[in-house]
């Protein structure tokens, strides 16, 4: 019998704090795409002077987002990269409901469509100690007391709208955050079925 293999193309979605970033560099490490994270790239983006650059400082360094367009135009060429043909995972993207919008126009363009769609899902409390514990730990500067609220403030306001839009589709899968890594490692192993 011929093995088919299996197409991932997958969305983690869940507030900072969540252990996206983890879980993401392990599922496509499992599954053997890319792992695209725009925090990463944005991060990556702020070295230099341009007038981009400091526009993506500004909004990385006050914990807003930066403009829907700017962000769909780097992960569309992105994803149209040739290690994207065998599957990719997006992690921190799309966080608004026109960048959600944009993806599918996008992959629809590619005939293509998203295989997966998880949302982390667990209490705030919990989400600010996190948070806190990393801003100690890794002195990101997102992740000072008064950002972290703005940052959490933000993702009510503008990314609970993305997910409300994949669970009115169908294609939203919600993992229980709570727990240790590897016990959060398993429920995404049982939904992936890898
Ligand atoms: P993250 O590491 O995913 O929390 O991203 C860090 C920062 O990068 C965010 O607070 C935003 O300023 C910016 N960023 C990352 N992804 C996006 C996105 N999809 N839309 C807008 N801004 C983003």
């Amino acid at each position: 019998m011929v093995s088919v293999k299996t197409m991932f193309r997958i969305i983690l979605l869940g507030p900072p704090g969540a252990g996206k970033g983890t879980q993401a560099a392990r599922i496509a490490k499992r599954c053997g795409i890319p792992h695209i994270s725009t925090g990463e790239m944005m991060r990556a983006a702020v070295v230099g002077k341009s007038a981009l650059a400091k526009q993506i400082k500004a909004a990385l360094d006050s914990g807003k987002l930066v403009p829907d367009p700017l962000i769909v135009e780097v992960v569309k060429a992105r994803i149209q990269k040739p290690d994207c043909k065998k599957g990719f995972l997006l992690d921190g993207f799309p966080r608004t409901l026109p960048q959600a919008q944009a993806l599918d126009r996008l992959l629809a363009e590619l005939r293509a469509s998203l295989t997966h769609v998880l949302e982390f899902v667990l209490p705030e409390e919990e989400l600010k100690r996190r948070l806190l514990q990393r801003g100690e730990k890794e002195g990101r500067s997102d992740d000072a007391p008064p950002v972290i609220e703005k940052r959490l403030k933000i993702y009510k306001d503008q990314t609970r709208p993305v997910s409300d839009f994949y669970r009115r589709s169908g294609r939203l899968q919600e993992i229980d955050g709570l727990g240790s890594m590897d016990e959060i490692e398993r429920r995404i192993k049982i939904v992936l079925g890898k």
